[in-house]
């Protein structure tokens, strides 16, 4: 049976997609910041390399070798440009690329060992457009677009695709908490000028995963998979 680590997997989309792997028969750890009470749930800060990789190791002697990897953990920021400072600058850039940097890095001898791999990045259909106010957020998450290219590129050879997952407008507590915060407008009418017409839901994208991380999708990498309701085409 395989092993997946699903980072930000105690809420959100992150959530969705751990509960939907271990669905599909996958062995799913999650690591997050509050990780919640299950067996194969690690508290560990995605910025931080040795709490990464001593949560990796724990995994690895609960439930062998990793051998899929989904990164969902995420922060978002919404300020004019002028406003950010370089510290929240460095916060956003860390969680959403450095981060993503970090579980890679630690998740890939395993795979290579392997000879087979899957990996998902969680990206932003902010990518697709830019987004106002956003400035640290998208520079990261078209970052973590880019390393995904490079990676299909480099570690195809090994057996291992590389992907990203682009949400956009998906109903999870960050969304909910930026719209409280009157960040995004009126919901309805958002949802009024999405094509499939409703708001996404987190099994959304854990759908694209499941199939990313499948066999039969073992010639798709590098690829950058819009889940957003036709709202970026
Ligand atoms: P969410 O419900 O807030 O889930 C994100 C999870 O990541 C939270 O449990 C959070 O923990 C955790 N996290 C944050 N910083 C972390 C860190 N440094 N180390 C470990 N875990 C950390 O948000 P979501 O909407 O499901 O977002 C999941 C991913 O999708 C994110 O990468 C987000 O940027 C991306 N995304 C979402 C949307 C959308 O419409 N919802 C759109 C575009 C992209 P705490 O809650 O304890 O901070």
């Amino acid at each position: 049976m395989k092993t997946a680590v699903v980072t930000g997997g105690a809420s959100g989309i992150g959530l969705a997609i751990a509960r939907r792997l271990q669905a599909d028969g996958i062995h799913v750890a999650t690591i997050d910041l509050n990780p919640g009470d299950g067996e194969f749930a690690h508290a560990a800060d995605v910025t931080d390399r040795g709490a990464v990789e001593a949560a990796f190791t724990a995994i690895r002697s609960q439930l062998g070798p990793i051998t899929v990897l989904v990164n969902a953990a995420g922060l978002d920021c919404f300020k004019r440009f002028t406003d950010v400072s370089f510290d929240r600058w460095q916060k956003v850039i860390d969680v959403n690329l450095n981060g993503v940097f970090h579980t890679i890095q630690a998740v890939l001898p395993d795979m290579v060992e392997a000879g087979w791999g899957r990996i998902v990045n969680i990206s932003s259909s902010s990518t697709h457009s830019g987004a106002p106010y956003m400035s640290p957020y998208v520079a990261a998450k078209s970052a973590v677009n880019g390393l995904t290219k490079s990676l299909a590129l480099e570690y195809g050879p090994s057996g291992i695709t590389v992907n990203a997952v682009p949400p956009g407008f998906i109903d999870t507590p960050m969304l909910r908490a930026a719209a409280e915060r009157g960040y995004l407008g009126d919901i309805d009418a958002t949802i009024a000028a999405t094509p499939v017409r409703r708001i996404g839901r987190p099994e959304d994208i854990a759908a694209a995963c499941a199939f990313l991380i499948s066999e039969e999708a073992g010639y798709i990498t590098g690829q950058i998979l819009g889940v957003n309701g036709g709202r970026n085409t």
